[in-house]
C-alpha cells in the first residue's frame, strides 16, 4: 500500500466517518499500521493510503493506538514551534505552531470509547493525524512565503529523486 503524497486529491478531502467496524476497516488498519511501520512515522492517517476514512493510527514514544473516528476534544493554550514532517510531503520539514498539549477521544478497534491525553510529540501527533481527516496538511499551517518555499524545496528533492 503506497503513501499518497502532495497533489493526490484525497489528501484534500474530508474524510467520512467510520459506520461500522467491519473486516473492511480492519483490513484498513492493518494496511495503515503496515505502512506507517514501513515508513518509520509516528502516525497515518487513512487519506495517506487513499482512503477517505477517519481512522488514524500513532506509534510515539511507545504509545501505539488505533483510532476510530477520533475526535480533538481538547488542546492546551500553551503552544510551542517543532520541526514537523509529513509522510505524504516527504523529504522536507518546517516549524509548526501547535498546542502542547491535546485530548483525543476515539473507538478503539474492539469498540470501546477511549480518551488519549498527550504531551510533546505524542500531542502533536494527534494534532497532524486530525488534520489530514478534515483535508489539511502542515504546510496549511505555514505563513505563505514559508509554504512557498518549502514546496519550491518539496519539488526539486522530487526531481532529484526522479532524475
Ligand atoms: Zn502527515
Amino acid at each position: 500500500m503506497d503513501i499518497r503524497t502532495y497533489g493526490d486529491p484525497t489528501l484534500r478531502r474530508r474524510a467520512a466517518p467510520v459506520e461500522e467496524i467491519d473486516n473492511e476497516i480492519l483490513t484498513i488498519c492493518e494496511q495503515m499500521v503496515e505502512a506507517m511501520i514501513r515508513a518509520n512515522g509516528a502516525g497515518l492517517a487513512a487519506p495517506q493510503i487513499g482512503i477517505s476514512k477517519q481512522i488514524i493510527v500513532l506509534d510515539v514514544d511507545g504509545q501505539f493506538h488505533v483510532l476510530i473516528n477520533p475526535r480533538l476534544v481538547e488542546t492546551s493554550e500553551e503552544t510551542e514551534q517543532i520541526s514537523e514532517g509529513c509522510l505524504s510531503v516527504p523529504g522536507v520539514d518546517a516549524p509548526v505552531d501547535r498546542a502542547t498539549r491535546a485530548v483525543l477521544e476515539g473507538t478503539t478497534l474492539e469498540g470501546e470509547t477511549v480518551r488519549i491525553e498527550g504531551e510533546g510529540i505524542l500531542a502533536r501527533a494527534m494534532q497532524h493525524e486530525m488534520d489530514h481527516l478534515n483535508g489539511n496538511l502542515f504546510l496549511d499551517r505555514l505563513s505563505p512565503a514559508r509554504r512557498r518555499s518549502l514546496l519550491k524545496e518539496y519539488q526539486r528533492s522530487r526531481r532529484e529523486e526522479d532524475g
